[in-house]
């Protein structure tokens, strides 16, 4: 039986509450959740007869995580691409093996990410989902995602088709009608990238999207990819409109910046995809000058895995490391560090639910979707002591401390277990995906894709090896 029916209230006792409005934080709080809403938020709360009590104390109640773009559909091959370039990442999933994806590939890949997503605390993701070759395909991804109970995006895409095209045919227009339905657990945007081509073929996507009244999201400044082109003309043609979502942003100009900012636009920051992949250096120290919105995002766990809280880290990272490097070399130090945790923590939450245009999610207020996680581990010598929530979260914490999830009041993880999840029937998807591509490229295909050349590099010689101490030590012996 499972004590969380549907329907029935819920309590959250006592824990650390960080409400997300600021860098407020709520000891000893209670938060009560009834229906799909947040009810109310304070001490000892009166809980209604047969609400489901969960013992917060020593914990930490935030808001639902937010992913502003993962491409789902890759976490199939999860941690297959660790060495990659971005260079090895487009030839292997978008001049070669990608389009070996079927249906119940695409299948296999969002539903083991929605699930690891729902087990992390990220309790919405924009599934960024460019593998559509084919209305089945697109049929097969929507089906995971409902399938889960966790909150998502289906940020349609086509990497194999010019965006016009695909936007233009008549299957395309089938899917939204049939599918984008107001589901308030499936939103929908459209995910294509500008390539900076000057005759801009990417107009007639841009007013599909705008006749559909959909969001769009675009990879923008991505290095060798993407540029300011891009921007240039879409500010020029008009459609840099607010509420679009420029995702890493992370080798663009100043002027881009001020275009982004100008017109109501976000970025979603990749930080760990950035830092491997070449994109460009994580944006974050360069934009926050221009108050740009940020929320944060893992991009595709073919190289990492879907956690925010390594988001939040490497961000923080990312920026003071750049912040300090910049001071030194103008021979300054940085006394002050400009980023702080509560900062990340408001992009991971709130910066992703403003980033999505919802603003019923992303902090801990009545009335508020009840999106929430409860971070405990009482086992863990890392959960105690409990000085400063905030940095607690970025630094500390961990996907294995994610006690108790609610989506929509539901709760979908409670004492560390995900509730209601075959894992056995997902990892068998999973395997007989694998083992369909490993026969569909060959073993030697299959290996080499997974490990890349090394580039040769010699040892440099050392000044310092006048004296040989390991053969001297070796000798006495
Ligand atoms: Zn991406």
């Amino acid at each position: 039986m499972n004590e969380f029916e549907a329907g029935r209230p819920v309590v959250l006792r006592g824990g650390t509450v960080l409400p997300m409005d600021g860098r407020r934080v709520l000891t000893r709080t209670d938060v009560l959740v009834t229906g799909d809403r947040i009810a109310a938020v304070g001490p000892e709360l009166e809980a209604p007869e047969g609400a489901a009590e969960i013992d917060a104390s020593g914990g930490i109640v935030m808001p639902g995580m937010i992913d502003t773009h993962r491409h789902m559909w890759q976490t199939v091959m999860r941690g297959y691409g660790a060495d990659w370039t971005l260079t090895q990442y487009f030839v292997w999933y978008y001049l070669e093996h990608g389009k070996l994806f079927r249906p119940e590939d695409v299948h296999a890949g969002n539903t083991l990410a929605a699930i690891e997503a729902l087990d992390a605390g990220v309790t919405t993701v924009v599934d960024w989902s460019h593998g559509l070759r084919t209305p089945d395909h697109a049929d097969a991804a929507a089906d995971a995602l409902q399938a889960v109970p966790g909150r998502y995006v289906l940020a349609y895409g086509n990497i194999q088709q010019p965006p016009a095209e695909w936007t233009a045919a008549p299957e395309f227009r089938d899917f939204v009608r049939r599918r984008v339905t107001g589901d308030d657990l499936l939103g929908f945007q459209i995910a294509f990238d500008v390539t900076g081509d000057p005759s801009f073929p990417e107009r007639p996507a841009f007013e599909v999207a705008r006749e559909l009244g959909a969001t769009v999201t675009t990879h923008a400044g991505v290095w060798g990819a993407t540029s300011d082109d891009g921007i240039r003309l879409m500010y020029d043609h008009g459609f840099m409109t607010p509420g679009t979502i420029y995702v890493h942003a992370a080798s663009l100009s100043a002027d881009s910046y001020h275009r982004i900012a100008a017109t109501g636009g976000s970025i979603s920051v990749s930080t760990e995809s950035e830092q491997s992949a070449g994109q460009g250096y994580p944006p974050t120290w360069a934009i926050r000058a221009h108050g740009i919105p940020v929320s944060l995002s893992m991009d595709t766990s073919v190289w990492w895995s879907g956690d925010l809280f390594s988001a939040m880290r490497t961000t923080l990272g990312a920026d003071r490391s750049r912040e300090h490097l910049e001071a030194h070399a103008k021979g300054e130090t940085v006394t002050h560090c400009a980023l702080r945790a509560d900062q990340v923590v408001d992009w991971a939450t709130r910066g992703g639910a403003r980033a999505i245009g919802r603003d019923d999610l992303g902090t801990i207020e009545p009335g508020k979707k009840a999106d929430l996680v409860l971070i405990k581990n009482d086992a863990s010598p890392v959960s105690f002591p409990l000085l400063n929530p905030f940095g607690h979260v970025a630094f500390q914490a961990q996907r294995g401390d994610v006690h108790t999830v609610l989506v929509n009041g539901r709760v979908v993880k409670h004492e560390h277990r995900l509730l209601g999840v075959d894992l056995a029937a997902v990892r068998a998807q999973a395997d007989s995906t694998i083992e369909y591509l490993k026969g569909a490229m060959g073993e030697e295909a299959w290996e080499k894709g997974m490990n890349p050349d090394i580039p040769s590099a010699k040892v440099l010689d050392n000044p310092y090896t006048y004296t040989d101490y390991r053969s001297d030590a070796t000798h006495r012996l």
